[in-house]
């Protein structure tokens, strides 16, 4: 969630910072067209559009300045910080509430161009941005969608590669890494394994950024293969392959899975892209020396593991299921393919943002209604743990059936509810924590309360994936008396959009 200072900060950026770089645009155009009356109408009057060519840095700057300036009521953006050369890692954020978290509605992302020169998603993104604005208001669902979500999209996580990379180059190395010649899909803290690389500004911007906002849904934009790859990317015994061919020729030594506890929703989640992309579900491999996928999908430690990956960070770290979109088999294709990666992707990409209205959702509260922020909960047998916002919302995605969700805070008495998720809509209930200095009778010596929470001082050096913590269930079974399930018709609306 933001907290003010935080959305404050970002405002002042995206609007004091860039205020005056707009203006200068504006007087250019002005110079060129002679229709010009007050000072914004320029944006009004000229057509707005984004063509199938690549945009460099600073093009793709203007076009975000732009569409920010034109939508003020649909897009906000902001800077998570700066790439190695100074360049800013712009954030767009495309929702009927751009500014401001709807509370008790996700906010979800995509993370394109992590590797420099794997350049089709970063237009990709740019495309999606002018979809949703210009359909905002006349397409229902993409209504729908705006008014139920809060979109992050990040372009280009890496700028500087970005920028020394060429189209027409399929395959190599150049641009894939940042200025400083660190991967940064191999920067993050890992789980399974020590991960001894220097942390970049990159990854420390993006660190900060899912630290700070509960991301529910995320996506990962690749190039250079076609498949969604899920959870886990490592494994604790791995052989580490350093590129996709070379582990392919050495594939009987990597098929093994690394599998979450998450795993069906994973599989789910990916299966909603590749099935409603143009061509991924066929599974083809994209030559003769490289895997086919099964329905387009893949574990990624299947594929090959890595060590530092994005995607188990996200998960593992903040509860955020993050997947690897794989959407072109060359990484920069020319621009007059664009289109062509357009057409395949638009679709996948908004039903699979959809998804994060799938599961569970509702606030943790105390006896008399107030939120309680940063309680740990699980869903039982899935030992990955989340945190509640300031707010005390809570979501999870989660395929139809029964579950136990196991809630704690400090200094109140663990809860663990029964509940069912069912395919039509979001499961909604709020969770009432009690005091436990309210109950004597369960403040005998002895009893330890669980207290999990307690060092979550700062997320990002929290793992809250715990595989053997059987014993933690024990107070909540003790409690267990107490179960309430709901479910509510959050918004019958929503059964309309799962594909
Ligand atoms: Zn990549």
């Amino acid at each position: 969630m933001y907290t003010p200072i935080f959305l404050f900060v970002f405002t002042l950026r995206a609007f004091l910072g860039e205020t005056e770089a707009a203006s200068q645009h504006v007087n250019k155009d002005l110079a060129s067209s002679g229709h010009y009356n007050a000072r914004f109408h320029v944006y009004e009057e000229q057509p707005y559009g984004i063509d199938f060519t690549y945009h460099n840095y600073e093009q793709m700057s203007q076009f975000l300045r732009t569409t920010s300036l034109r939508f003020q009521n649909l897009t906000a953006l902001y800077s998570i910080g700066k790439s190695v050369k100074g360049r800013d890692l712009w954030v767009m954020v495309v929702s009927s509430s751009p500014y401001e978290h709807m509370i008790g509605k996700p906010d979800v992302k995509y993370v394109a161009n992590i590797h420099g020169n794997e350049a089709v998603g970063r237009e990709l993104m740019l495309h999606l941005i002018h979809s949703l604005v210009t359909n905002y208001g006349t397409e229902p669902y993409i209504t729908w969608l705006l008014d139920n979500t809060r979109i992050h999209i990040l372009p280009s996580m890496n700028p500087d590669g970005f920028e020394v990379s060429k189209e027409g180059y399929c395959e190599g190395g150049q641009g894939r890494y940042n200025a400083r010649g660190f991967d940064l899909n191999r920067n993050f803290p890992d789980y399974f394994k020590q991960n001894n690389k220097k942390s970049q500004p990159e990854t420390e911007a993006v660190k900060e950024w899912v630290s700070k906002i509960q991301f529910v849904l995320s996506g990962s934009l690749h190039g250079g293969a076609l498949v969604a790859s899920y959870p886990f990317d490592n494994t604790p015994n791995s052989r580490i392959c350093r590129s996709a061919p070379l582990c392919a020729v050495f594939q009987s030594y990597t098929s093994a899975p690394s599998i979450s506890p998450d795993d069906d929703v994973f599989r789910h989640l990916s299966l909603i892209y590749s099935r409603n992309h143009g061509s991924m579900y066929q599974g083809l491999p994209c030559s003769p020396s490289q895997p086919g996928f099964k329905n387009g999908i893949t574990n990624g430690a299947q594929w090959y593991p890595l060590t530092g990956g994005m995607q188990d960070f996200n998960y593992v770290w903040n509860g955020c299921m993050e997947i690897t979109l794989e959407l072109s088999c060359c990484k920069y294709p020319p621009a007059s393919d664009l289109q062509f990666y357009w057409d395949e992707n638009r679709a996948a990409l908004i039903k699979f943002l959809a998804e994060a209205h799938r599961g569970i959702r509702g606030f943790v509260v105390d006896e008399n209604g107030n939120p309680i922020e940063r309680a740990s909960i699980k869903v039982k047998s899935r030992d990955v743990s989340f945190l509640t916002t300031k707010y005390g919302e809570f979501w999870r995605i989660l395929l139809p059936g029964a579950y136990k969700l196991e809630v704690y805070a400090n200094g109140y008495l663990p809860r663990e509810i029964e509940f069912r998720v069912v395919e039509q809509h979001p499961t909604s209930f709020n969770v009432t924590l009690l005091r436990a200095n309210r109950h004597p009778g369960d403040e005998e010596p002895g009893v330890n309360f669980y207290n999990g929470n307690r060092d979550h001082v700062n997320r990002d050096h929290v793992i809250h994936f715990r595989p053997h913590s059987s014993g933690t269930n024990t107070a909540s079974e003790a409690n267990g008396g107490i179960f309430s399930s709901l479910s509510n018709g959050f918004n019958s609306f929503v059964s309309n959009w799962f594909g």
